[in-house]
């Protein structure tokens, strides 16, 4: 790259309104592949047809670190076309495709494979093909970050498996449509294994078949839409404990799968789960998925929000891993992943972004709701003090949106920023009701839907009567966090904004004679008249001050 492109790109990097105009060039930066924009873009291929089902069936061989099998993808025909995409990652390779018994011709371009439809295509027909594939499938190299397949073992020398996928997409275990935009009604995920070990998906078990080649196949019936990420197997030595929780929508069934070794220690300490679903529920609505019930799977890796089956692999720790993210002593109270992962039921599972580059919506407010957990067990100053001690770990190095069309999320700052900036959000707001009742209106709104980053924001507008439109553009697509400048001279507080977009004037309350108080700059100089020689900006907003 030369120089002069290098000092334009980070010209755009800072400017606030040019991110279209940036694409192409922050693309260059990125190196964005013809494959990447295959996965990340919403093809002709993937646009003319509606998922509405997929059976999952496959084998998995542990001891051979293989798996094989088909998926059943039903569609519904929303536009003319003969072709569709499919997504399936090398290594695992798709053997052949079936319309009823007739084999279609398959072109492979690296991991997008399109298929050649004989059958025509009429609108509003619902179709499906079956997809056999098989392979060893890539194997996680830093789960859940870095997924896969984990083929671990118990401390009793059991095998213990399981996927995670997020990001790197599902087509890195099974072959279906791999972008966000598009989620099935309803899906079925039938699993063989050896017999002697468990499998646990999504969803509800609907039955266990025995076979004769001492194997054993579980099916588990997801009646709710589902993202593909969400769509997991944990394979192991389990063994399981219930218990009912009365909530808004009646009873929830909250299902534990874990090691046989762990149970007495789960016992009690998954006596976060009903509490936490008591305060989720009071901040941000029902669980949304009752028809299949709630689970936590104990997994060989940290933990994953999949959608009805939590997976947990925390230690029985407090924290994270025995950390408090926070710094503040809160972070100790709750067991962060039991919290975290399980606040992705209603952000990320029931609102699940478009695309990857929104994924601010599922960590930025589940980071955001850990603090509501406190609030709810522990008081506003436990949330508060949470919320703003997780801000110090924000880098401010990338905007938190990502780049659309090639599957690339933004940076790591769209947990803590993002989490902070809806504090700071709320403060504006001044009405902790009202609020609550925007959280919860939001998961009813945009009840199991695939939104973008455009439709919460609007939402937010609306609801809290405010043009968030800076303050969004500030956030989420800038890199700067606002300043307030000040000098305090002969009585006379002067102050004004930088490092601000253009337009940008949030007001922030400040501590001043004693007293807390509205401040509204901007970017120009303003003065006021006060007593003292000291002000206190309010820390639950998302802003830094400089004393001149
Ligand atoms: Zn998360």
């Amino acid at each position: 790259m030369n120089k002069i492109i290098l000092s334009a790109l980070i010209i755009i990097m800072i400017a606030p309104f040019s991110l279209i105009n940036a694409q192409g060039l922050l693309q260059e930066k990125y190196n964005f592949t013809r494959q990447d924009t295959l996965r990340g873009t919403i093809t002709p291929e993937r646009e003319w047809w509606d998922l509405t089902y997929y059976h999952l069936d496959i084998k998995v061989n542990p001891n051979e670190k293989f798996i094989s099998g088909k998926n059943t993808i039903q569609y519904k025909v929303l536009s003319a076309n003969q072709t569709m995409q499919i997504d399936l990652q090398a290594p695992l390779k798709i053997t052949k495709v079936l319309d009823n018994d007739n084999e279609l011709e398959v072109i492979h371009d690296g991991n997008a494979h399109f298929i050649k439809l004989n059958k025509l295509q009429n609108i509003g027909d619902i179709n499906s093909i079956d997809v056999y594939y098989e392979g060893h499938p890539q194997e996680a190299k830093n789960a859940p970050w870095d997924g896969g397949f984990s083929w671990k073992k118990d401390t009793n020398g059991n095998h213990f498996v399981a996927t995670s996928c997020q990001g790197l997409g599902a087509s890195v275990w099974w072959p279906n449509k791999d972008h966000m935009y598009d989620e099935v009604d309803s899906m079925l995920i039938s699993v063989n294994i050896p017999k002697g070990l468990s499998n646990i998906s999504n969803g509800r078990l609907r039955s266990i078949e025995e076979h004769d080649d001492n194997t054993v196949t579980s099916h588990w019936f997801v009646n709710n839409p589902i993202n593909n990420y969400g769509v997991n197997v944990n394979i192991g030595d389990y063994v399981h404990f219930s218990e009912i929780f009365d909530g808004e929508k009646g009873d929830l069934d909250l299902d534990y799968y874990v090691l046989r070794d762990n149970l007495e220690k789960a016992k009690v300490h998954f006596e976060d789960t009903p509490k936490m679903m008591e305060a989720f529920e009071h901040w941000i609505g029902p669980y949304p998925f009752y028809e299949d019930g709630f689970k936590l799977v104990e997994v060989p890796y940290l933990g994953m929000e999949h959608q009805s089956s939590i997976t947990y692999g925390n230690k029985y720790m407090k924290g994270y891993l025995g950390r408090d993210v926070s710094g503040t002593g809160w972070g100790l109270k709750f067991d962060f992943i039991i919290i975290h992962e399980a606040g992705h039921e209603w952000f990320a599972n029931n609102i699940t972004y478009k695309d990857i580059a929104d994924m601010w919506i599922h960590e930025g407010f589940t980071a955001y709701i850990e603090s509501l957990f406190l609030e709810y067990h522990y008081g506003k100053k436990a949330g508060d003090e949470y919320v703003v001690g997780k801000g110090k770990v924000i880098k401010n190095d990338r905007p938190v949106i990502g780049y659309y069309n090639v599957n690339k999320e933004g940076s790591g700052d769209m947990y803590n920023k993002g989490a902070y900036m809806l504090h700071t959000l709320r403060q504006l707001i001044e009405d902790d009701e009202k609020w609550r009742q925007i959280l919860r209106g939001l998961n009813k709104t945009f009840y199991h839907q695939t939104v973008t980053t455009k439709q919460i924001e609007d939402y937010l507008s609306k609801e809290s009567k405010i043009d968030l439109t800076e303050f969004f553009n500030q956030y989420l697509r800038d890199i700067r966090i606002p300043t307030l400048e000040y000098e305090i001279k002969n009585n006379a507080l002067k102050y004004r904004y930088v490092n601000i977009i253009e337009n940008f004037d949030m007001p922030i309350k400040i501590e001043i004679d004693n007293e807390q108080k509205w401040l509204f700059p901007k970017e120009i100089w303003q003065t006021m008249n006060i007593k003292s020689d000291e002000i206190k900006v309010d820390v639950n907003f998302l802003v830094h001050a400089t004393k001149l």
